[in-house]
């Protein structure tokens, strides 16, 4: 099922002439109307005219996050005040915010993405989207929100949290599917557990769309078995829209990254050089779309990898892996560079863990993985646990080559989030 089928499964040459013709226009723009492009273009030398084929993008400067907060709140607008009709900022932990703003055709566009991810999950006019992101200033839950009502579905403006009230939505609306952060789909699933009710039989789910934050396949695969549903991976950041960039279709084989809107590239963090597909490195991604704001080579810090090949599903948009971690989550242990990503993968292929984990940062050669328990197995009695607290450290010091403490702690214990997780607690820069 398709959106926009003549798009979705355009031929590699006729993107690419699209690709390029949009990021001229991209690229004039951006140049004409806003001075810090203008003024990096100078230092780098170079005009627009310098780019005539897709390879050229390499000639262009990268966009950082630190620019768009030196260049807050509106150095890198495009367009006219009066044509901004909406503002977000992107949830960014320590300084400034980054302000984002779209023109109407930029929230049509983004709503257009949006449609094309939903269709090819096979949702349809009659289904029950109860969107459990946040509304606000964060973009995940009113993107998708536009989005979804375009294609036709009901939508159920819930927010995250009340999660008793959330259960009452999905039982009397008959919701099918959801939008939520993986953490808290996992703490739905914990309190659905306590309260004796069963997706299977009490609910009329079939799935969920999970993102805004880092997680594991053993975590899909946890979600799924207890919903009874399918889970389907959702990639985007604020600086791009917000959430539509790269969605997993049918298949659940990486995520379908819409070319016509964006160019990709993976490049090696620390030299800045391309690689090719197959290989791990940051993302970093053009709009060729945007009115209000128009971003070049915009650095996500997002470390993933294209999945060679053609898709089954026919769309012809290149396929981007989960992602496997941000440069600046990566924390170095005894040396050993280590994202909290691998020790959540471990983590949920142990029987008798339950969802919640933490990881603290002693020192700079000392980790302890503090990790909850399933409710059946915290029966009072140590031996088992012993066993349990071995076999992860085990199966941790395998996986990241460095031997951490490891932390039973009785399910409840650990702080719950309502919008992304915190899973690393660093000590050392405390
Ligand atoms: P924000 O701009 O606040 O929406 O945050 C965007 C960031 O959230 C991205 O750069 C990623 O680091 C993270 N993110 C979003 N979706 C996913 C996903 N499906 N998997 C992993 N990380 C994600
Ligand atoms: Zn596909």
């Amino acid at each position: 099922m398709f959106w926009q089928k003549e798009v979705e499964t355009i031929g590699r040459k006729a993107l690419e002439e699209l690709q390029l013709k949009r990021l001229n226009q991209t690229v004039q723009r951006a140049y004409k109307n806003i001075p810090f492009y203008r003024d990096t273009f100078s230092k780098l030398n170079i005009k627009p005219k310098d780019i005539t084929s897709l390879k050229d993008i390499q000639k262009l400067p990268f966009t950082t996050r630190e620019d768009l907060r030196e260049n807050y709140p509106f150095g890198l607008l495009a367009v006219e005040r009066e044509q901004v009709v909406r503002l977000h900022t992107s949830s960014g932990t320590t300084g400034k915010p980054k302000a984002i703003f779209f023109t109407k055709k930029d929230i049509d566009q983004a709503a257009e993405l949006i449609a094309r991810c939903l269709t090819m999950t096979g949702i349809k006019k009659d289904d029950v989207l109860q969107n459990m992101m946040t509304y606000g200033l964060f973009t995940g839950a009113l993107i998708m929100h536009y989005g979804a009502e375009k294609v036709g579905v009901l939508v159920i403006p819930a927010g995250p949290g009340h999660t008793k009230r959330q259960i009452a939505l999905m039982q009397d609306f008959k919701t099918t599917t959801l939008h939520l952060t993986p953490s808290y789909a996992l703490y739905l699933a914990d309190v659905m557990n306590n309260q004796g009710l069963n997706p299977k039989r009490d609910f009329f789910l079939r799935r969920a769309y999970l993102g805004a934050e880092p997680y594991s396949e053993g975590t899909r695969k946890k979600i799924e078995k207890f919903f009874h549903i399918d889970v389907y991976n959702s990639y985007g950041l604020s600086e791009m829209n917000g959430p539509g960039v790269a969605f997993e279709c049918v298949e659940k084989n990486g995520m379908h990254l819409w070319e016509d809107n964006f160019i990709m590239e993976i490049i090696n963090p620390e030299t800045g050089e391309e690689l090719p597909d197959g290989e791990k490195g940051e993302l970093v991604l053009t709009t060729l779309c945007r009115e209000a704001m128009p971003i070049l080579r915009y650095r996500t810090r997002d470390i993933t990898t294209v999945i060679p090949g053609k898709c089954k599903c026919g769309r012809t948009h290149r396929r981007i892996s989960r992602i496997i971690g941000r440069t600046d989550d990566m924390f170095i242990v005894r040396g050993v560079n280590i994202f909290p990503q691998q020790i959540e993968q471990v983590l949920m292929g142990v029987k008798g863990v339950a969802q919640n984990y933490q990881i603290i940062l002693e020192s700079y050669d000392q980790m302890t993985v503090r990790v909850e328990i399933s409710r059946d197995l915290f029966d009072g009695r140590i031996e088992h646990l012993m066993s349990l607290q071995s076999e992860i450290t085990e199966k941790l010091r395998s996986e990241i080559l460095v031997k951490p403490k490891v932390e039973l702690l009785e399910p409840g214990t650990l702080p719950v989030s309502e919008g992304k997780a915190t899973r690393v607690i660093d000590k050392r820069t405390l």
